[in-house]
């Protein structure tokens, strides 16, 4: 495929809310209203790929099983296709030296407070959220977060990391008071309107060239939030069965990152 035909805005979206390997109704509308609202993204692939099924759903405001089973295929398509332009890269057994690496453990923190926030659908009702406990009223919640452990990072859907990420005290971030590390992983996925993806175990790991923040269990894909070859923070995912980067797209520290998450998971 020709580089100047893939839109890499809707790619990275794409890649962004799939990370998980799943895609959620909430997720769907992201990807439509991103597509709606640039024309260049329309027409290049993959929003090419996704617009013409979005725009139906988008027109009638639903998205049918069928329709969604559809995206579905759609996405792994692309994924498939992106896996193929990345095949290639040589691929070099990294060793990893467990003495030098700073790790910490990460915690969802815990705040005594409950919280009504605004759906995006106006029509839908409020969700309620207790930050004590982390459970929050809204779908997403009950079907992927709930069981996981108390405390983990895990447990966050959307709304409950946003109200961590916005919450104050005498006019200051609370988020001050917090480990930092923590911190900085509820700011990360706050401003990527993420919710954790629901897995158990959370830790930041560091060598001296740098660190991630990742989130693992026993299932397939594990959760990186790593620098990218900007410096800024992105969020990738990293699948342990079959040692390949979601999307094909991998960190800068992709071999450190890739070794820690075998020796942890
Ligand atoms: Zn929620």
């Amino acid at each position: 495929m020709d580089p100047n035909d893939i839109h890499m805005g809707t790619l990275r979206l794409v890649r962004r809310v799939t990370a998980d390997g799943e895609l959620s109704l909430e997720e769907i509308w992201d990807l439509a209203q991103y597509l709606n609202g640039n024309e260049t993204a329309q027409h290049k692939w993959p929003g090419n790929r996704l617009w013409r099924q979005l725009e139906r759903a988008y027109e009638d405001g639903e998205i049918s099983p069928e329709e969604h089973r559809h995206l579905g295929d759609i996405i792994v398509e692309v994924e498939e296709a992106c896996a193929e332009i990345s095949t290639g890269a040589t691929h070099i057994e990294h060793r990893i030296d467990l003495a030098s690496i700073a790790v910490t453990d990460l915690k969802l923190p815990i705040l005594n407070q409950t919280v009504l926030q605004e759906p995006r659908d106006p029509d839908t009702e409020k969700y309620a959220l207790d930050l004590r406990n982390h459970t929050c009223t809204c779908p997403d919640w009950f079907t992927r977060h709930k069981n996981v452990p108390q405390g983990s990072f895990g447990r966050g859907c959307k709304h409950i990391i946003r109200a961590l990420g916005q919450a104050r005290e005498d006019g200051e971030p609370i988020t001050k008071q917090w480990d930092p590390r923590s911190a900085k992983l509820v700011s990360l996925i706050a401003s990527l309107e993420l919710g954790a993806d629901p897995l158990a175990h959370w830790q930041h790991a560091a060598t001296p060239d740098g660190g991630a923040y990742l989130g693992w269990d026993n299932t397939e894909w594990a959760s990186v939030f790593a620098r990218n070859h900007e410096n800024q923070y992105e969020h990738y995912g990293f699948n342990l069965e079959d040692d390949h980067w979601s999307y094909g797209e991998s960190p800068p520290l992709a071999d450190f990152v890739s070794a820690y998450l075998k020796h942890k998971a």
